[in-house]
């Protein structure tokens, strides 16, 4: 998911300061793979030889601390109703990268990630479709002492081991909605597998935080917050913070672009007054909320 960025971050990317914090973008630096049928790409994404990459960046405080190598991998299950990035959607539409290529990447500016406390967050589209690709570059950047990050709804959890897991420092997890009906709606899938991931990355003291999409009219009323409070305490102590981020339209040029009817057309950011009574649900629940 992920795609769904903090308001601050898309802002900052608008921005000139942004664009002298970004060292890197789109799939510069990568040589694609030529030559492969289709049976043996899939055979290689298979295996995680290879990974199919929408974009990379470096960024810093935008998507886990420090300074970070930020991927966004191409596919995605879902279908949110407020998609950022409607483009990271297709498998297919993305860039196949050798992993050798995306490990000597993360190598490249260990250094940098060491002095800064950051390191590498795969985000997407739903990094977890390439499960093969993104946790063996998580274990390569763990043998580096590389900080990793996985962005991700949690919604193909089950793809991942619990010895995948182990390579997880920090999760930033989307839980969309509090109940099953309005997940639905907003994703077109179901929630119980964030649920579920969550529990899993708690039970192996791994950290998290929760990113809550507030969309006035979509996910904003007191009881589906109260349901996000509620799952969020099911992770204990795992969930260092809870971002609640508001929903703003600087992704809807995309999905006209791409001509996809877009349901979120008209719909508006919440109010300051709105955004305040959501955060004190979640803080009377204990949680630090950003
Ligand atoms: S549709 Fe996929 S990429 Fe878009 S916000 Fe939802 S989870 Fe993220």
């Amino acid at each position: 998911m992920p795609a769904f960025r903090s308001t601050t971050a898309h802002m900052l990317r608008e921005s000139k300061e942004y664009a002298s914090q970004t060292l890197m973008g789109g799939l510069s630096g990568f040589e694609s793979p030529i030559g492969l049928d289709r049976r043996d790409r899939l055979q290689a994404l298979k295996s995680g030889d290879i990974g199919f990459v929408h974009s990379w960046d470096i960024n810093t405080s935008v998507d886990g601390p420090g300074t970070r190598m930020t991927v966004f991998m191409s596919g995605c299950p879902l279908r949110c109703q407020y998609c950022q990035n409607p483009d990271t959607w297709k498998m297919r539409d993305g860039q196949p990268v050798y992993l050798d290529a995306m490990v000597k990447k993360v190598e490249r500016y260990k250094d940098l990630f060491k002095a800064t406390g950051g390191g590498i967050t795969f985000s997407g589209g739903e990094s977890m479709m390439q499960p093969a690709f993104v946790s063996r570059v998580f274990r390569a950047a763990k043998e580096m002492g590389v900080h990793t990050c996985l962005d991700t709804s949690g919604f193909l959890g089950r793809n991942y081991t619990d010895d995948q897991i182990d390579d997880i420092d920090l999760c930033l997890l989307d839980v969309k909605s509090g109940n099953e009906e309005t997940y639905k709606e907003v994703t077109g899938g179901t929630l119980a597998p964030t649920i579920e991931f969550g529990k899993r990355l708690a039970a192996q003291n791994k950290k998290i935080w929760v990113r809550f999409v507030l969309v006035p009219g979509l996910t904003d009323s007191e009881e589906n917050v109260e349901q996000v409070a509620q799952i969020c305490e099911q992770f204990g102590e795992a969930v260092e913070h809870i971002d609640v981020l508001g929903f703003h339209q600087l992704g809807r040029p995309k999905w006209h672009e791409m001509r996809i009817p877009y349901p979120l057309e008209d719909a508006k950011g919440p109010s300051a007054a709105l955004k305040k009574r959501v955060t004190e649900q979640f803080e009377s629940h204990g949680f630090v909320v950003y």
